[in-house]
């Protein structure tokens, strides 16, 4: 069993300087979690390369966190992902999340690369940084099929990825039935456990039926209990997080990745319940 799970957080791009303002509290509040890294999310196609960019200098200089941006590929060409990666090489940046993304409204042509693992080989082969790939438990909403998406994983792997993020989830059953297929599979580097926290319900409702995280009876009709009452909402969130994670860390995961939608309040309260 892990004793000591390794935790990360990730952040995304803020707009404008109030959301900057908010990341940097973030950032502050966040710093006895100790974190491995801090990720930073890349608009698909290129949608917020500059504010990626600037997030990841600001991670860099302002905490003591090892920034770690993620890359998606769709839509980009070539010479635009060998230019990013020179740039962080000379950030000193060591890990990048290699994703595919999806194609932005409008964007018509997924271009040079198709797949998350594409990207995964070109760095593998362009670039000197560890890589880091996304993982499914509940199987990718565009997938073919469960073992289509579980062999497309394992190429990723195969193509030099060192590390997978979950999508976050709610059915700790699911994460545990990819860990072992993995395993069968001879695949062994770590399946860190990525977890949304809940902040409104309405939110992670919208944003799990787009992604494919499946909502439980039991916590769906939990959360319209209280549906009046946001304070009730959170504080039922961190409790049913909070036994999610204290089940997985007793299954020895090797890790925690919070996506902390820049707040640190809700990540924080996790953490503290799983007492690392
Ligand atoms: C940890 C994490 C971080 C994320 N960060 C970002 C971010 O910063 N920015 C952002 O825009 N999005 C982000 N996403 C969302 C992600 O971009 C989307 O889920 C996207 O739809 C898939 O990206 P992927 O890298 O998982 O794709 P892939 O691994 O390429 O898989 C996408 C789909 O294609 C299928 N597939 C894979 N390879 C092949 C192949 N060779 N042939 C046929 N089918 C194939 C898979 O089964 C799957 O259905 C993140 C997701 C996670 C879990």
């Amino acid at each position: 069993m892990a004793v000591h799970p390794e935790i990360s957080v990730e952040f995304f791009p803020p707009k404008n300087e109030p959301g900057r303002e908010r990341l940097l509290a973030a950032m502050a509040a966040l710093a006895p979690l100790e974190p491995a890294y801090a990720s930073v999310t890349y608009g698909a196609g290129g949608s917020t390369q500059e504010r990626t960019l600037a997030t990841v200098q600001l991670v860099k200089s302002e905490s003591r966190f090892e920034p770690v941006p993620h890359l998606t590929c769709i839509g980009s060409t070539e010479a635009g992902i060998q230019e990013l990666l020179d740039r962080y090489r000379g950030w000193g940046i060591q890990r990048i999340v290699a994703l595919r993304g999806d194609l932005p409204e409008g964007m018509e042509n997924p271009g040079f690369f198709r797949h998350a693992s594409d990207l995964v080989a070109y760095i593998r082969d362009h670039g000197n940084f560890e890589i880091l790939v996304s993982a499914y438990p509940e199987v990718h909403p565009e997938a073919a099929s469960a073992t289509a998406d579980l062999d497309y994983l394992v190429a990723k792997v195969q193509a030099g990825a060192s590390g997978l993020v979950t999508q976050y989830f709610y059915n700790p059953d699911a994460y545990l039935h990819l860990r072992d297929a993995l395993v069968r599979r001879g695949v062994d580097v770590p399946v860190t456990v990525g977890v949304m926290p809940m902040v409104s319900y309405e939110q992670t409702a919208r944003f799990s039926a787009q992604c494919g995280a499946e909502i439980p009876r039991f916590l769906r009709l939990a959360m319209e209990a209280c549906a009046d009452d946001l304070a009730a909402q959170w504080q039922t969130g961190v409790e049913i997080l909070s036994r999610q994670c204290q089940l997985l860390l007793r299954e020895g995961v090797p890790g925690f990745h919070f996506y902390t939608l820049n707040q640190a309040e809700t990540t924080l309260a996790i953490w503290r319940n799983l007492s690392i």
